[in-house]
C-alpha cells in the first residue's frame, strides 16, 4: 500500500541518515585514537631519548637534559594535536545523537488524546480483522482466542475464501478464481448484465500466460474458447491480445514489438491485487486493511502533532480538538489518503457539511449555502457573486452533490 510504502521508506531514509552519521563519527574516533596513539607514542620516545642520554653520559647535567625535553615537547604540540582530534569526535557524536533523537526517540504520547479512554474492544477487532485481512490466519485466531475478541469466526469466515484463491492465483492456478467469478456473476456483471471486466482480465492472463509458456497454437486455441462472449465490451483489448499473438516471435527473439508491454506486465501480481479489489468491494470492506491505513496516516501526521504539541500545551490540544471535534490545523497527509471529494467553501473556508453543502450559483461559481445567506441575507434577495459580476438570488442556486459523498 502506497501509504504504509512511504512511511516505510521514511524509517529506511532514517536509518540511512543514522547509519551515515555512525559511520562518519566511528572514523573520527580512529582519527582521534591514531592522534592520540601518535602523541603518546612522540611523548615516550622523546622521554626514553633522555633517559638513554643520561645513562650514556654520565657527566651530562640532569637540568639541562631536562630543559631539553621540556624545550622539545613544547615545540612538538601534542596537546594541540590531541585537542584537536578529540573535539571533532565529540562534534561528531553529538551530530549523531541529535540525528537519532530526532528520527527514533520521540516521546509520542504527547500528540496522545488522553481525555478519552481507549476503546479496547473495537481495537482488538480491528487487529483481528487486519491479520485476517491479511492472511494471518493462524496468527489471527490465536488473538481472537486470547484477547476474547467476540465474532471473531464472523472475520475470519469472508477473508478465508478470499485467501483460498489468492493463494491458487499466486500458485498460477485461475481454476478457483474463475469459479468465484461464477458465484458471484450476479454482483459482478457489468451494465446489462454483461460479464464483467474482471472475469475478462483472468482470461486476458490465462490467454498471455500461454503465448508466454506454449506458444501462438494454445493461445489462439484459448482465445477461440473463450474470449467469444467478451466481443461486445472488449473488443480493443482483445484486438491487441490478437496483435500480441501475431508479434510472439518477435517479441520471444528479443526484438522491439509494439506489444512487449503486455507480455512484460507483472500478469499474476496485478491480478491478484485487482482479484483482492473485487473481492473486497463485494464484502464491502476496503481494499486495504483500515488498520494499516490508519497507522500509515498516524505516522504521516505525527511529526505535525507532535510540534503542535510542544508548542501549546498537551492538555490545550487536547481541549481544542475536543470543542471544536477537530484539529486546530490542517494535517495534510497527502494524495493517497484522500478517499472522497472534499469541498471547501472559498469564502468562509469552511469545509461543506450535509447542513451546509456547497451550492451552484447561476453564473457557475461555487460557494457553500452558509455564505450564500451570509451575503443575500433572504431566500428572494438578489446578491452579487462573490466572484463576478452576476447576480441571484439564494432561490436561483442549486445544492451540488458528489457521487462520492452521499
Ligand atoms: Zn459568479
Amino acid at each position: 500500500m502506497a501509504a504504509a510504502a512511504a512511511a516505510a521508506q521514511q524509517a529506511a531514509a532514517d536509518v540511512e541518515a543514522a547509519l551515515n552519521e555512525a559511520d562518519k563519527a566511528a572514523k573520527k574516533q580512529k582519527v582521534c585514537a591514531a592522534a592520540s596513539a601518535d602523541a603518546v607514542n612522540r611523548l615516550l620516545q622523546a622521554l626514553q631519548r633522555a633517559r638513554a642520554r643520561l645513562l650514556a653520559d654520565p657527566g651530562a647535567s640532569p637540568q639541562a637534559v631536562l630543559a631539553e625535553l621540556q624545550a622539545e615537547l613544547a615545540g612538538a604540540e601534542l596537546a594541540a594535536g590531541m585537542t584537536g582530534a578529540t573535539k571533532e569526535l565529540h562534534g561528531a557524536v553529538s551530530k549523531l545523537g541529535k540525528i537519532v533523537d530526532r528520527a527514533f526517540s520521540q516521546d509520542i504520547s504527547k500528540a496522545y488524546r488522553a481525555d478519552r479512554p481507549l476503546d479496547q474492544r473495537a481495537l482488538n477487532q480491528v487487529i483481528a480483522e487486519h491479520l485476517f485481512h491479511e492472511g494471518l490466519f493462524e496468527i489471527g485466531q490465536l488473538f481472537v482466542e486470547e484477547a476474547g475478541v467476540e465474532d471473531g469466526e464472523a472475520l475470519r469466515r469472508p477473508y478465508a475464501s478470499m485467501h483460498t484463491v489468492l493463494s491458487e492465483i499466486q500458485r498460477h492456478n485461475l481454476a478457483p478464481a474463475l469459479e468465484w467469478v461464477r458465484e458471484h456473476e450476479a454482483a459482478l456483471a457489468g451494465p446489462g448484465g454483461a460479464p464483467s471486466a474482471f472475469e475478462f482480465s483472468i482470461h486476458r492472463l490465462a490467454f498471455l500466460a500461454l503465448l508466454k509458456e506454449q506458444g501462438e497454437g494454445a493461445a489462439m486455441a484459448y482465445a477461440r474458447q473463450h474470449f467469444g462472449r467478451f466481443q461486445a465490451t472488449q473488443m480493443p483489448a482483445i484486438q491487441r491480445l490478437m496483435g500480441a499473438l501475431c508479434f510472439a516471435k518477435r517479441a520471444a527473439a528479443g526484438r522491439p514489438s509494439p506489444y512487449a508491454d503486455l507480455l512484460a506486465e507483472d500478469l499474476w501480481g496485478n491480478l491478484a491485487r485487482e482479484f483482492v479489489r473485487q473481492c473486497c468491494l463485494l464484502l464491502g470492506q476496503a481494499q486495504d486493511s483500515p488498520l494499516l491505513v490508519t497507522v500509515a496516516a498516524g505516522a504521516a501526521a505525527l511529526p505535525t502533532l507532535l510540534k503542535l504539541a510542544t508548542v501549546i500545551s498537551d492538555q490545550s490540544v487536547a481541549d481544542l480538538a475536543g470543542v471544536a471535534e477537530q484539529l486546530p490545523l490542517e494535517v495534510p497527509l497527502g494524495q493517497e489518503f484522500v478517499f472522497h471529494s472534499i469541498f471547501a467553501c472559498p469564502v468562509s473556508r469552511d469545509q461543506s457539511t450535509a447542513d451546509n453543502p456547497p451550492m451552484l450559483l447561476p453564473c457557475g461559481h461555487c460557494i457553500c449555502k452558509a455564505s450564500i445567506y451570509k451575503i443575500a441575507k433572504a431566500a428572494n434577495r438578489a446578491f452579487k457573486c462573490p466572484y463576478c459580476p452576476a447576480e441571484c438570488t439564494p432561490k436561483d442556486c442549486r445544492e451540488l452533490v458528489f457521487p462520492d459523498m452521499q
